[in-house]
This record gives C-alpha cells, sequence and structure tokens, in this order.
C-alpha cells in the first residue's frame, strides 16, 4: 500500500492559507493545460502516422505497417475520456481530475503521465520512509556509450538492450551490490546457507532505479541510461563509486569501431580533474575505444533563477543548476523529483528541428523497444511494490491509480477557494482535446462550446466517477 497524504487546509495565517490554496487551484489549471495541449500533440502524431501509411511503402513489409496502424488507433483513443470536476454557481468554474489513458510507449499523453506517477509514487515512498534518506546519499548516475553515425555501437544502431544488459553486469560486481557470490557460502556457526546478499559484504549501492532515455543529435540515435543510485555514507564515497564505475564501465564498453584510437593529454587530464581519486595507474588501464563518459553527481534541481553561490549555470537548459542540500529531507526530496524527470523523456522521434515525426525511424525502433523493461528498479528497491509503474490491470485498477494521484485534496471552488459541499459541483467527462487554456485568464479550462459532454449525475464520489468515465472509455474502445 502507498502512503497517501491528504492535503488538508492548510493551517497559519489566513493569508498564507489563501496563497497556498491559490497555489493549489494553478497547479491544476496547469496539469489541465499539460493534458490538452499533449494530447493534442498526440493527434498530431496520429494525423501524420495515417498520412504515412496511405502512402505506397513496397519496401516496408505489411506486418510493419499493422504494428503502426494500431500504435495509431490506440493512441488517438487515449484522453479522449476525461473527468471534470464543474461547480455550480459563479462562473462555474472546472477542474481537471484525470482522463483514461491508452499506455502506449510512444504516447506523449501517456509518458508525461508515467512521469507525473512515478514522481508521486516516490514523493509518498520517501516521505513514508525518511531514514533512506538519511542513511544513504542519493546520487543521479548517467552513462552513455562511444556511438557514431556510420556503426552506432558495435554495429547496432538500436544499442538500448546492450546498454542496458552492460549495466545490469556491471551492477553485479561485489563492490557494487556486494552480493554475487560465485559459492554458495554456509554460516560457520549454524552450518545454514546464507543468502546472497546476506554474507556481510557490503555494496556501495544499497539500492536504485533506472530510466533509458533515447535521443537524437548529428550522429544519430543516442541512448543513456539515467540512474537514481542510494549509496552508503562514507567519506568520499561519490569518488570512490565514480571511479570503479568509470573503469568497469569503460572496458565493458569497449567498441572496436570506435573512432578514438588514442587519449589526447587534455582529455586524460579532464577526466583526472573529475575524480581526486584516479590515480595515474587508473588513467593507463583505460581503453581509448570504450566510454569515459560517466557522470555521478549529488542530487540538484534547475531553476530559472540563482539560488545559492555555488550553482551551475546550463548553457544547454538556460538554467540553474542548484545542488540540494544533503542535511534537509524537503530538498534532498525535490532533487530526486528532479533526477526522476529524466525518465519518459519523450522518445526522440522527431525529424532533427522539425515538427514532423520520422516512421520510418519509428517503424525501426518499435520492435526494439516493445515490451522492454526500460525502466527498472534493482538492488533493496526491486521488491517495492508501491514504487511499480506497471499498468493496471482493469478499470477498477485503472480508477484507484487514479484516485491516488489526484484525490489527495478536498474539494474546493477554484474561484471562492471556499470548501465546496457536495450539492455544489457535479462531474461530467469529456475530451481533454476540447478543453483550451489561456494565458491570459490564468489558465482557466475552457470546455469548447458544442464539444461533447456527459454529465455524470449519478455518481457521487469522486471514486465512483472516476470509475464510470473509464467503463465508457473501455466501451467505446471495444
Ligand atoms: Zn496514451
Amino acid at each position: 500500500m502507498s502512503v497517501t497524504i491528504t492535503q488538508a487546509r492548510p493551517e497559519g495565517s489566513p493569508e498564507t492559507a489563501t496563497k497556498e490554496l491559490q497555489q493549489r487551484v494553478d497547479r491544476n489549471r496547469k496539469r489541465s493545460n499539460r493534458a490538452s495541449n499533449l494530447k493534442r500533440e498526440a493527434n498530431r502524431l496520429c494525423k501524420q502516422m495515417y498520412a504515412f501509411l496511405q502512402e505506397e511503402h513496397p519496401s516496408i513489409p505489411q506486418e510493419d505497417l499493422n504494428v503502426l496502424e494500431k500504435a495509431g488507433r490506440q493512441i488517438s483513443s487515449c484522453a479522449t475520456h476525461a473527468l471534470y470536476r464543474e461547480h455550480l454557481g459563479g462562473a462555474s468554474p472546472v477542474e481537471y481530475i484525470g482522463a483514461a489513458t491508452c499506455k502506449h510507449k510512444i504516447c506523449p499523453v501517456c509518458n508525461s503521465e508515467r512521469s507525473k506517477r512515478l514522481r508521486r509514487k516516490w514523493m509518498d515512498y520517501l516521505t513514508a520512509n525518511p531514514k533512506l534518506l538519511e542513511e544513504y546519499d542519493p546520487m543521479h548516475l548517467t552513462l552513455t556509450v562511444p556511438h557514431t553515425a556510420a556503426h552506432g555501437f558495435r554495429g547496432e544502431q538500436f544499442y538500448v538492450m546492450t546498454l542496458i544488459n552492460i549495466f545490469k553486469e556491471m551492477r553485479r560486481n561485489v563492490w557494487f551490490s556486494g552480493r554475487p557470490e560465485v559459492l554458495p557460502k554456509y554460516c560457520e556457526e549454524t552450518g545454514k546457507l546464507l543468502r546472497k546478499g546476506r554474507d556481510g559484504i557490503e555494496g556501495m549501492v544499497y539500492a536504485g532505479e533506472y530510466g533509458a532515455e533515447v535521443t537524437r543529435n548529428e550522429h544519430g540515435m543516442h541512448f543513456h541510461i539515467h540512474s537514481l543510485v542510494f549509496v552508503r555514507k562514507q567519506l568520499q564515497n561519490r569518488n570512490e563509486l565514480h571511479r570503479h564505475i568509470l573503469l568497469a564501465w569503460n572496458w565493458a564498453t569497449m567498441d572496436q569501431t570506435a573512432t578514438r584510437q588514442h587519449f589526447r593529454p587534455d582529455e586524460l587530464a579532464a577526466i583526472k580533474k573529475g575524480n581526486k581519486l584516479l590515480t595515474d595507474e587508473d588513467l593507463a588501464a583505460l581503453v581509448p575505444q570504450g566510454s569515459t563518459l560517466v557522470g555521478l553527481e549529488s542530487l540538484f534541481v534547475m531553476s530559472d533563477k540563482r539560488l545559492g553561490t555555488s550553482d551551475k549555470w546550463d548553457a544547454e537548459k538556460r538554467q540553474w543548476k542548484h545542488y540540494v542540500s544533503k542535511n534537509n529531507l524537503k530538498s534532498l526530496i525535490s532533487g530526486v523529483m528532479e533526477c526522476l524527470k529524466y525518465h519518459f523523456e519523450p522518445l526522440a522521434l522527431k525529424k532533427h528541428g522539425s515538427p514532423e515525426y520520422d516512421f520510418q525511424l519509428l517503424l525501426e525502433l518499435l520492435p526494439k523497444i516493445f515490451g522492454k523493461p526500460l525502466y527498472q528498479k534493482f538492488g533493496a528497491f526491486r521488491g517495492v511494490t508501491e514504487l511499480n509503474i506497471n499498468p493496471p490491470k482493469d478499470a477498477a485498477g485503472e480508477a484507484a491509480e487514479l484516485l491516488q494521484d489526484y484525490a489527495h485534496e478536498e474539494v474546493i471552488n477554484p474561484d471562492t477557494l471556499e470548501e465546496a459541499e457536495r450539492e455544489e459541483y457535479t462531474y461530467f467527462v469529456a475530451c481533454v482535446a476540447s478543453v483550451y487554456h489561456f494565458n491570459e485568464h490564468g489558465l482557466r479550462p475552457h470546455v469548447r462550446r458544442n464539444a461533447p459532454r456527459v454529465y455524470l449525475d449519478q455518481a457521487r464520489t469522486m471514486g465512483h466517477a472516476l470509475r464510470v468515465m473509464i467503463d465508457m472509455s473501455i466501451t467505446k474502445r471495444e
């Protein structure tokens, strides 16, 4: 069971309470705006996909085209049923509750939902288990491999699973997980078999999770691993772990087709500068054909404003990178939330610098990522079901997930900020693409005048309304 934090009416002075309630309203409007915009993006994707399917493609097997057509059908059904709450009287303000989604890996709406759900689960988990952040240092690990436009990585253009497998292999090292034992070990006193991981050998990483990200640049498709690792506290733990990973990753990612045959002196100097535990022997052991790009850093948040003197300017994102305080649970959690943002980034499916999707690429990529776990937990998190983000099995499961995501708050009229009684609002179902938000109206949701909406007058609770909405979407799909 995951822990749900009920947000009661904020305490404190009336001014602070009002401010917090207004923030809550603004957050909901932003979320509503995002859902509608992403659905419109999904519609553009589907429209382009159908246009592509209309053309003649003698070189593409029919079964591949069928996969694309099926994806299009699935994605076009996404978020066509969403639940809204309408307050009666006044200007009838509307709040967005949640949508029935398609769960397709390339759906813009679903990727955003997954990312948000994952962060909500982590937020609940870390709040309920504060010891985790007291006892371990969370760090953000980024791994990549050398790749070229001509050869990809080891001759493979879509090397994401290779990358994931090399990472998996690396985690088996004793210095990492402390676990791998070739021979079974028995307790000397009792003669009992000591299970893996209980033999007293501690690795540096207690637990973690990762996601694979795809980006594109002039060298073609590029895959990274973004991982959140909980590292045992000890002096210089970042440098020690970084050293281990760099040496292991460099060897494991060796690629004979790599363009780099020698290190330049300035490259070696830069590597050495990144970690003061690296010795000259370590540098001599590095192979030029393997990756030397291993990012391991304390958690940070990206901010438009400079928050501290040690903040670093990120020229690409045009934001300040602010490292969060290790001694403050709240700021550590915000760092975890930032780290998790890098999972489920929309796959880079558009032609470089253009609003057009690249369906040739999509056709090649889809079979490579279909049913593949691009997001995983490892170490002590493996059995933690609260952090699972598997799609729910049925309508009841989906309604329960949505309820957990959004039902934290008591009902407030977004205009008056007063608590609303049950008689003062109603629920309706509409497609998120029929809802518009304008900056000049503070992103207040407007439902298009003649857009179809179905009022759920029978549904008393939000849970009931969500269930009815999801049933409606399933009936539609069938
Ligand atoms: Zn979807």
